[in-house]
């Protein structure tokens, strides 16, 4: 069968630049989306200009990471201060792509569509962070892809290839899991997200915090979550199935907790004021999604001993 055989370093390096674009992009839909008129939010056809001045932004300045360094973090028509996020952005959008080679077989499936959760939770990250808005113009199609990323193995079940994997071992995967090329870090050759567990993930992603919602606004008088938090629960849920996604909630609620706590502690924080929650569902998705089966037989291995 076919396969690429390249240093991962190599492979890295080939696609961060795509991942530094995309970065890119990402700062345009985190500065645009939350706008009010639509026509401001138009993402495709209007060109960048500066959010100061609303000078056209020169091509040789929108190159990502390298048009602030040579700008030196100033807008070049009115000298505006740009925040420090849009490089930042950028960056993790480049690192985001390169990590995806180590982290997930190149060309499969599963790394197409981490990389577009991965995507879509940098946005979003962003939106929830600097204005507490998570667009329903992303989330509500990311629900739609989650349950069709889960289509191809309906129509070719149980499909598995074997791979060469170096000392004449070969390694039997996964179609839906294997890609050109083994990444390092990728040994978790589980099974495909089901169709079931996608929508499941769905439903409940929706359907769950808007009853521990409605409990919190019995007791609180207040609403605790933002629907924007169950509508990211959910497209969560439809692409990584109905477990994980209870995985993340939890993971994101305990990391919540973490950073606030303190917080409360030295009464920075008001027991009315808000913390995006989608931040730290962001924070909790590739931890749960990467490592929760093995964090999860540790637990129970704990809980049996
Ligand atoms: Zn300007």
């Amino acid at each position: 069968m076919f396969s690429l055989d390249y240093p991962t370093w190599f492979l890295a390096l080939m696609i961060a630049p795509f991942g530094l674009a995309m970065g890119s992009f990402a700062n345009v839909l985190i500065y645009r989306l939350p706008l009010e008129e639509p026509e401001d939010r138009n993402v495709v056809t209007k060109s960048s200009h500066c959010p100061s001045c609303k000078a056209p932004i020169k091509p040789w300045h929108n190159i990502p990471l390298f048009g602030w360094l040579w700008l030196r973090g100033k807008c070049a028509a009115c000298g505006w201060k740009i925040p420090g996020r849009y490089p930042l952005v950028e960056l993790l959008g480049g690192l985001i792509f390169a990590a995806s080679v180590y982290l997930f077989p190149v060309g499969s499936l599963i790394w197409f569509k981490a990389l577009v959760c991965a995507f879509a939770l940098l946005v979003l990250f962003f939106t929830d962070y600097t204005e507490f808005f998570l667009p329903d113009v992303l989330q509500f199609p990311l629900m739609i892809l989650g349950v069709l990323f889960t289509l191809p193995q309906l129509f070719w079940p149980n499909q598995t290839v074997t791979i060469l994997i170096g000392n004449q071992q070969y390694f039997r995967a996964d179609l839906f899991h294997n890609g050109l090329q083994m990444s390092p870090l990728w040994t978790l050759f589980g099974e495909a997200v089901t169709w079931k567990s996608s929508l499941l993930g769905l439903v409940v992603g929706y359907g769950g915090p808007t009853v521990i919602n409605a409990i919190y606004k019995l007791i609180r008088k207040t609403d605790g979550l933002g629907m924007g938090d169950f509508k990211m629960l959910a497209w969560l849920g439809a692409f990584w199935g109905w477990a994980p996604m209870l995985g993340i909630f939890f993971g994101g609620a305990l990391l919540l907790t973490a950073f606030s706590l303190p917080l409360i502690i030295t009464r920075r924080l008001k027991g009315q004021s808000m913390l995006p929650f989608g931040c730290f569902l962001a924070l909790a998705t590739f931890p749960v999604v990467f490592y929760g089966p093995a964090i999860w037989s540790w637990y129970m291995g704990t809980m049996v001993r």
